[in-house]
C-alpha cells in the first residue's frame, strides 16, 4: 500500500524525521482555515494524489495570504495529474529552501537485501538524474542483519559528499528514515526533497512510503491508512473473503486455484479470445487451496457482479480440496447466488477425484454450466460464449 504524502509525514514525525506542519482540507475552506491555523507568512498547498510530479502538473503552489492558499486550492481540488483526481490538499508550513537533496531506502530484490540511495542533487525527478549523471546519485547496499546504523549512515552520507556542514544532521535523519523501514515494514521510503533550510535545519519535504502488506499483521494501525475511497468495490469485496482479485479490461470472469494455475489460465484465454473477435480476461481470481463453497460463492459473486463480464471460465485442479468437493461448491454457490447468476460458466476440473466432481456437475445439470475437458477447450468454450454475449454492458 502506497501512503498519501500526509499520511507519510505523520508517520516520519512519530519517528523522530524533522517534518513541518501540515493540515489536510478538502474544501477550499477548510484550506483558507488551514493556512490561518498555520500562521506562519508562506504556506505551500499541496495536491494529495498518489503520483510524482505533482509540482511540475502545478498541483504544488505557495501562498503567501490564507485568501491565496484558499484560491490554489480552489485551483487544485479537482486537478487531474497523471490519472489521479485531486480530492485533498496538504497544507503546509512554507519552507524556506536553500538546497533540495534525495534520499531513499527500498528493497534490493535482486540482491536479497536492501539499498540506500542519496544525491545531493534533490528536487528533480531522481530517474533522470539517474540515466543522466549517475555518478551523482550514490548507490549504497544496506545489509538486513545490521540496517543503518550511525556508521552506515556516515557511509551513505560519504558516498553522496554531502558538504561537511549538513553531513552530521543528514546521517542523524537518514538513521531515523531507517527506523520508519523497519518499525513499520516499509518496502520503500523516498524523500524528495530532504532540505536545507535557510537556518540550516535539515527537514523532509516530501515523502514516499511504500507498505509491505504481508506485514499488516503486526500493524493493526495501518488499516486507517488505506484509501477506501479509490478502491473498486469489486476488489474491496474480494479483499474482505480474503480472494486474491485483479481486475482486468476484457470479458471472460476466470476463477482458479493457485496463482500459477491462474496466470496460465488468463495467457490461454487471451490467446483463445483472438478466434473469438479479441475477448480477453476480465479479471484474474485466485480462490486458493480450500476451495469451499463459501469461498467460491464469493469468488463467483465478484466476477458475476463485474458488468463487463460475458462468461465465466472456472478452471480448478482439484488436490488438496478434491474436485467432488469443487464441484458441490459451485452447485452450492449457484444455489446461493441464485438469480444473481446470470452468465454462462464453463468449468473444467482436474486432478484428485476428477470424475466424481464431473458426474456432481452433470446431475446438477444447471442451466448455465458447461463442463469442459481441458484447459484450451474450455478457455475457447468461454471465449465463444463472451463473444456470442455481444459487446460488454
Ligand atoms: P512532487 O513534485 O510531487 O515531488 O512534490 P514536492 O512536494 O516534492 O514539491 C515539488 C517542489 O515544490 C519541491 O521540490 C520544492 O522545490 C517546491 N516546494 C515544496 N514545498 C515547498 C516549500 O515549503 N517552500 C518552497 N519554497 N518550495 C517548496
Ligand atoms: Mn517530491
Amino acid at each position: 500500500m502506497d501512503l498519501f504524502e500526509y499520511q507519510a509525514r505523520d508517520v516520519f514525525e512519530k519517528h523522530g524525521v524533522p517534518v513541518l506542519r501540515g493540515i489536510v482540507a478538502t474544501t477550499p475552506d477548510e484550506a483558507e482555515a488551514a493556512a490561518r491555523e498555520l500562521g506562519t507568512d508562506v504556506v505551500v498547498v499541496k495536491a494529495q494524489v498518489k503520483t510524482g510530479g505533482r509540482g511540475k502538473a502545478g498541483g504544488v503552489k505557495v501562498a503567501r495570504s490564507p485568501e491565496e492558499a484558499r484560491a490554489h486550492a480552489e485551483a487544485i481540488l479537482g486537478m487531474d495529474i497523471k490519472g489521479h483526481t485531486v480530492h485533498r490538499v496538504m497544507i503546509a508550513e512554507g519552507a524556506d529552501i536553500a538546497e533540495e537533496y534525495y534520499f531513499s531506502v527500498l528493497l534490493d530484490r535482486a540482491n536479497r537485501s536492501y539499498l540506500a540511495m542519496a544525491s545531493k542533487e534533490g528536487g528533480m525527478e531522481i530517474e533522470q538524474l539517474a540515466v543522466e549523471r549517475p555518478e551523482a546519485l550514490a548507490r549504497v547496499a544496506v545489509d538486513p542483519l545490521v540496517g543503518i546504523d550511525a556508521a552506515k549512515a556516515a557511509e551513505i552520507v560519504a558516498a553522496a559528499h554531502f558538504d561537511d556542514d549538513v553531513a552530521d544532521q543528514v546521517a542523524e535523519v537518514v538513521q531515523r528514515l531507517w527506523d520508519v523501514y523497519t518499525g513499520e515494514d516499509a518496502t520503500l521510503v523516498e524523500v524528495n526533497p530532504l532540505v536545507k533550510t535557510g537556518s540550516g535545519a535539515i527537514v523532509a519535504l516530501d515523502g514516499k512510503v511504500s507498505l509491505d502488506a504481508n506485514a499488516d499483521f503486526r500493524h493493526p494501525d495501518h488499516a486507517e491508512l488505506e484509501d477506501t475511497s479509490a478502491a473498486d468495490p469489486l476488489e474491496a469485496k474480494a479483499k474482505e473473503n480474503d480472494l486474491n482479485y485483479v481486475k482486468l479490461d476484457g470479458e471472460v470472469g476466470v476463477i482458479g486455484n493457485g496463482a500459477g494455475l491462474v496466470m496460465s489460465t488468463l495467457d490461454v484465454v487471451d490467446l483463445a479470445g483472438k478466434n473469438h473477435g479479441g475477448v480477453s480476461p476480465a479479471n484474474f481470481l485466485d480462490i486458493g487451496g480450500g476451495a469451499s463453497a463459501e469461498v467460491m460463492a464469493a469468488g463467483l459473486d465478484v466476477i458475476l457482479g463485474d458488468p463487463q463480464v460475458r462468461s465465466v471460465f472456472v478452471n480448478v485442479f482439484g488436490g488438496i480440496t478434491a474436485c467432488d468437493a469443487v464441484a458441490n461448491g459451485i452447485v452450492a454457490a449457484l444455489d446461493i447466488l441464485g438469480d444473481a447468476a446470470t452468465k454462462p460458466l464453463v468449468v473444467r476440473l482436474d486432478g484428485n477425484n476428477v470424475e466424481v466432481g464431473r458426474r456432481i456437475l452433470l446431475e446438477a445439470a444447471h442451466p448455465l454450466v458447461t463442463l469442459a475437458d481441458t484447459m484450451d477447450g474450455g478457455a475457447d468454450k468461454a471465449a465463444e460464449l463472451a463473444a456470442a454475449a455481444g459487446p460488454a454492458a
